[in-house]
């Protein structure tokens, strides 16, 4: 059994070769490698090249909403995104967080954020590529922003949002992502509850902490996606096997790789 993950970072890990080895080895195929700033995406492009491509890397070029500076940064990204837009499978890491301690009353840090959305839902439209959204505490601005760019492919990435604006993502014909936050959080299962699965991708956000064979915290790496997709199969009392192959098929078809 073989098995994507459709949700990593990978410019911060000490050695993100070995990581991919270990993925490689788990029976990861392909991983979808978000960046989330300028700096992040030239990484990723960097790290791809030197690949040894026992793991498909594909790109996702974005600017996160957590890592907003100014509005030169903000531009500055998004021309470089423009000018590597055919490395790209799909726009992200994109979206809005009003929870960042920092936004959450600063009506100024999210208007920066809105049109460092916009602009990437806007390249997204005119060159026809999803988008990977990260959204909490504006859960509906952000759909309601993706849904007004005309785009046709958006994914709500570690959906934890309100069951209303969930039923609204899925007329509206968006994906959800679940991570292994399944394994604990009431309102990731709640998510993976009501979504159908032929909407779900799954995931693991690494390097993100999940718990270790101790108990202890532990950097995750994209052979935990393995961990997110036990759960769900649990939570949804669904076969493996037969899972596995809607799941494998859905990120196919999102991301658009090449037919097997
Ligand atoms: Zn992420």
């Amino acid at each position: 059994m073989t098995i994507i993950d459709t949700h990593v970072h990978l410019y911060d890990l000490p050695d993100p070769l070995a990581v991919l080895r270990q993925a490689a080895d788990g029976g990861v195929t392909d991983v979808v490698a978000l960046g989330v700033d300028l700096a992040s995406n030239i990484k990723h492009l960097e790290l791809r090249g030197r690949a040894d491509g026992s793991v498909g890397i594909h790109l996702a070029l974005g600017l996160h909403p957590g890592n907003i500076t100014s509005r030169e940064d903000t531009a500055a990204c998004l021309r470089y995104i423009r000018e590597n837009i055919g490395q790209a499978v799909a726009i992200g890491e994109a979206g809005l967080d009003f929870w960042y301690k920092w936004v959450r009353r600063d009506e100024v840090k999210k208007q920066e954020q809105r049109e460092a959305f916009q602009g990437q839902l806007d390249l997204a439209a005119e060159f026809a590529l999803p988008v990977v959204i990260h959204a909490r505490g504006a859960w509906r601005e952000s759909l309601e922003m993706t849904r007004a760019s005309g785009i046709k492919k958006a994914v709500f990435h570690w959906y934890s949002g309100p069951l209303d604006v969930l039923q609204e993502i899925l007329a509206a014909g968006f994906l959800v992502s679940v991570s292994p936050a399944l394994e604990y959080s009431p309102d990731s299962r709640r998510t993976a509850e009501f979504v159908p699965l032929d909407r779900l991708l799954v995931e693991t956000d690494t390097p993100v902490m999940v718990n270790g064979p101790d108990g202890t915290r532990v950097s995750s790496g994209p052979k935990d996606v393995w961990r997110t997709f036990k759960a769900l199969c649990a939570i949804k009392k669904i076969a493996e096997p037969e899972a596995l192959q809607t799941l494998n098929t859905n990120a196919r078809a999102f991301f658009n790789f090449p037919v097997l």
